[in-house]
């Protein structure tokens, strides 16, 4: 498909399937640019995710395999714009995943170890929730959300 600009779309290969990569293919592949870059993603083997990636090992209960335990902070704004965006896009009708909501559980507790006379001491740090929603809809320091159907 020509692009906007009357040229063919210029290929682009994206090396890897983790956070950072599929970040730029969904970035170079914004409505606004008009179908401008032919994007490839290019990952070893057949799991996307990177670091993030988990899965079940159905030989092991079906039990949880992650690299570890992923925590986002709410002042990941532009973190949170790209999984709105892309659930946005999605647009899952069902399944247990259907909104980006869905696929993140809130807490409001941080938990700090300390080596005191020979013993790991616990500081539970509780923080008050300020009712706001993670994303650009209310951070004045994010970047802009491009996918309408984002919610
Ligand atoms: C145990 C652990 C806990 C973490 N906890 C958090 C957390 O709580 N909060 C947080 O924000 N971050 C956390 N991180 C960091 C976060 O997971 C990483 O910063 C992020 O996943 C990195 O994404 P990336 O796309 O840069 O790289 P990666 O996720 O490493 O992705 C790189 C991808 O490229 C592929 N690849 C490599 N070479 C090639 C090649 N030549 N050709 C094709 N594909 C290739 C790899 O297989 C991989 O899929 C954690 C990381 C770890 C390991």
């Amino acid at each position: 498909m020509p692009t906007s600009e009357g040229g063919p779309p210029i290929k682009v290969a994206v090396l890897g399937g983790g956070a950072g990569s599929l970040t730029t293919a969904l970035e170079l592949t914004v409505p606004e640019l008009a179908g401008k870059y032919d994007v490839t993603v290019y990952q070893m083997g057949w799991r996307l995710g990177g670091k993030g990636a988990s899965g079940r090992n159905a030989a092991e209960h079906d039990r949880i395999e992650e690299h570890g335990l992923h925590l986002w902070l709410g002042f990941y704004d532009n973190a949170f714009r790209v999984m709105q965006d892309a659930y946005g896009e999605l647009g899952r009708t069902s399944g247990p995943l259907q909104t980006w909501r869905d696929a993140f559980k809130e807490h409001d507790g941080v938990v700090l170890m300390e080596p005191i006379a020979g013993k790991d001491v616990k500081w539970n740090l509780p923080f008050p929730r300020n009712g706001l929603t993670p994303g650009p809809a209310t951070s004045p320091h994010s970047g802009r959300s491009r996918r309408p159907s984002c919610t």
